[in-house]
């Protein structure tokens, strides 16, 4: 049995996919895009090594972008099998994949519009919108904690992440040659007691672990302080009648910022401003999240009691079309834009970005991940300016990074959900995070376990031969 890492290895956060291998069965766990750069969206390439003929199931974690979007992709260069995921996950990755195939037939033809073409011929779009296509007809809704059987020798079981709606961390029940291993992914792991999500299940036995990294090597700031902190600024960009920009993320980010906004204005700690949620598929995911009641935590059920859902159409505003989106712009403060790409590398935020950055009554709020080599990046970085559809923009707007509202576990999280599994001593494989992150979260695991942890690089495979279980064991 061998596992090649695909992606979100070597320092990466983005393009997370395993290739599972045994004599018997083919599986890809996750199969998603690189972002946040040039250098980075060079590797969207079918995953090297994956024989799509051969490829027997598709599994997913969760919806985000860099964890699903090289599956049309695969679909593009012929992959006809299934693709497991939770009811919650199918249903936000149709609407990802959608957009970004959009994103990519507009991002070509943008290229194109300057290209000399005698010299490097057209740009092609990594895939379209007919790729995405059949993603519905190939899916496979599995329930949580329920073990499937994906492929020969091969059952997967999800448990919950407490990352997004639907997101979960898969554990691989493999047998090949009478030998067997559990092999835990950890996906993407979501902090502990935040509103909205439950908190993520914490497995206690595995063979093998390959864990994110992302924030392994700091803590966020507490929950309260952070929203302490949020109702601040909002407070200050009220006072001056500013735009407040807050890039995110179309699931999970943008339905939290406006689920602690809708608290403040109940609680009159500010006076209700108009809201606009200028994404149309943070709009739809938003609908989406509202028939999952069975996914929300106890937070988000007393706010549905106490009569804050749907949000209030006297300040919330969806903004749906193009045109919707360019008359933002005119509209005068104090007002609140949550715009997707939540990395800013691309979509509706570069226009407000463009926009608001030269006036120092815009207010930019990071409240996400923001890799290398992106616009977000750059800002949280202190740059004066930064390059925006090839121009230079000067940065006066005040920008401020909200660590605590991070849909990510920070390093004591993360040593807490795998606290019940040090007991089984696995092999762990930290992956998704900077070198930084992930040298001191193995430190830690070394510390608070004794456990070593390896930390590969992209193309790294993980040879695994010798028996784990005793085959009389497999055999009962
Ligand atoms: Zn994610």
């Amino acid at each position: 049995m061998r596992i090649k890492i695909v992606g979100a290895a070597g320092g990466e956060v983005t393009g997370s996919a395993y290739y599972v291998q045994t004599k018997d069965a083919n599986v890809l766990v996750d199969a998603g895009l690189f972002q946040g750069g040039k250098k980075s969206e060079a590797k969207n390439r079918l995953p090297s090594g994956v024989n799509l003929s051969k490829l027997d199931a598709v599994l997913l974690t969760h919806a985000h972008l860099d964890h699903t979007g090289r599956v049309p992709l695969l679909i593009k260069h012929g992959y006809t099998g299934l693709i497991y995921a939770t009811a919650a996950t199918i249903e936000l990755t149709e609407l990802i994949l959608q957009d970004s195939a959009r994103l990519q037939v507009h991002e070509a033809e943008r290229a194109n519009r300057t290209r000399n073409f005698s010299r490097q011929g057209p740009v092609e779009p990594l895939y379209s919108p007919e790729d995405v296509v059949p993603f519905s007809q190939m899916t496979q809704a599995v329930s949580f904690g329920e073990p499937v059987h994906v492929a020969e020798g091969i059952s997967a079981r999800w448990i919950e992440a407490g990352h997004i709606l639907g997101s979960a961390s898969i554990e691989l029940t493999i047998t090949e040659d009478r030998r067997s291993w559990t092999v835990l992914f950890s996906g993407d792991l979501g902090p502990i007691g935040r509103p909205i999500n439950r908190d993520f299940e914490r497995p206690n036995r595995a063979d093998i672990v390959f864990l994110e990294s992302t924030y392994g090597d700091r803590d966020h700031r507490s929950y309260s302080d952070t929203v302490a902190e949020f109702e601040e600024l909002v407070k200050q960009a009220a006072e001056v009648r500013g735009k407040i920009l807050v890039p995110t993320f179309a699931i999970g980010r943008a339905q939290l910022m406006l689920y602690h906004l809708a608290i403040m204005f109940h609680r009159g700690v500010v006076k209700p401003f108009h809201v606009y949620l200028d994404s149309p598929m943070a709009i739809e995911a938003s609908k989406e999240m509202v028939t999952h009641p069975e996914l929300f935590d106890e937070e988000l059920l007393e706010w549905k009691s106490h009569g804050l859902l749907p949000l209030d159409k006297a300040w919330f505003h969806a903004s749906v079309t193009a045109r919707d989106s360019q008359s933002l712009n005119d509209v005068e403060g104090p007002c609140l834009i949550l715009a997707g790409a939540g990395m800013c590398n691309g979509g509706r935020i570069l226009h407000h970005l463009r926009h608001g950055l030269l006036r120092d009554n815009t207010h930019v709020l990071i409240v996400g991940y923001q890799a290398r080599g992106s616009v977000g990046r750059r800002l949280v970085d202190g740059a004066k300016s930064v390059s925006i559809f090839g121009e230079k923009i000067s940065v006066r707007a005040k920008v401020n990074t909200l660590g605590g509202f991070s849909a990510h576990a920070d390093q004591s999280d993360l040593l807490k959900w795998f606290t019940p599994l040090a007991a089984s001593r696995p092999q762990i494989i930290l992956t998704h995070g900077e070198d930084v992150p992930r040298k001191k979260l193995s430190a830690a695991i070394q510390e608070r376990f004794g456990l070593r942890s390896q930390l590969p690089s992209q193309g790294n495979i993980v040879e695994i031969s010798a028996p784990l279980i005793t085959p009389q064991a497999v055999a009962s």
